[in-house]
């Protein structure tokens, strides 16, 4: 095994700048980027701008204790989330945003019990085709933000025919645990003009509004229904309150 090394100033000279902090409620975000990041969508390649945060219950403004600590913290245990901008986020007039929850089935499997998967690469291509936004890919909301091995058991109980609400309230947690308070305070950071949200869903565009952010519209993002995601997709208009296809809410 290699010996580790200090940090030197060299390294810490080449990463500070491009470190950012975030006062939060309890403690501080760190927002590291941009980074250059050429996606393949369609075949076409496409260079998004990506930005990663970490959490931190301790403020400090010193970079280079932030740095010391991470190989302590095994990080690679925990979720960090991340956001992938395009085009001239901070300034122009339009920008369109999305907050998208983890999906390991849907997202990095394809899996067609959801629309996550579709979701995730529609939302990357209107951002791209319309010219500004960003993407938040929001790490610690996998199913609603009961976990991926929840998940796995609420998968279950809905193979015995109880619907996605259900099958989480069955297994102890509130049907929707997620929390957008650190996603909306990097957006502050990245732009403070109007945004328009891509999302079907209500609770989304409330969390914005209360935090402050000036909403100027909403774009739906339906697609990909199979038989396979059918009767979820219907529970998420009937019992979580998702706005209907064709229901534009621009107001
Ligand atoms: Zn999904």
């Amino acid at each position: 095994m290699s010996e580790t090394q200090p940090l030197s100033s060299e390294v810490l000279g080449l990463l500070e700048h491009k470190v950012r902090l975030i006062q939060a409620d309890a403690g501080a975000i760190y927002l590291v980027g941009p980074i250059r990041l050429p996606v393949s969508l369609d075949g076409e390649t496409i260079t998004f701008q990506w930005y990663c945060w970490l959490d931190c219950s301790e403020v400090t403004d010193r970079l280079d204790h932030v740095i010391d600590k991470l190989s302590s913290v095994n990080l690679a245990e925990y979720q960090q989330s991340s956001v992938l901008v395009y085009g001239d986020f901070a300034d122009a007039d339009q920008a369109w945003i999305r907050f998208h929850s983890i999906c390991h089935t849907g997202d990095i499997f394809g899996s067609k019990r959801c629309d996550c998967g579709y979701q995730l690469k529609q939302s990357m291509k209107t951002i791209a085709e319309r010219g500004t936004g960003a993407l938040f890919y929001l790490a610690n909301q996998e199913g609603r933000g009961i976990g991926l091995f929840s998940k796995a058991l609420a998968y279950l109980l809905q193979e015995k025919g109880y619907d996605t609400v259900d099958a989480n309230l069955k297994l102890g947690f509130p049907d929707d645990v997620r929390n957008y308070g650190d996603a909306i305070r990097v957006l502050k950071v990245l732009r403070t003009k109007p945004v328009t949200v891509i999302t079907n869903n209500p609770k989304k565009l409330e969390a914005l509004k209360r935090a402050g952010m000036d909403i100027a519209g909403r774009l739906p993002l339906w697609g990909d229904l199979s038989e396979y995601n059918e009767h979820y997709l219907q529970t998420k208009i009937k019992r979580s309150g998702h706005m209907e296809p064709g229901c534009c809410n621009n107001d």
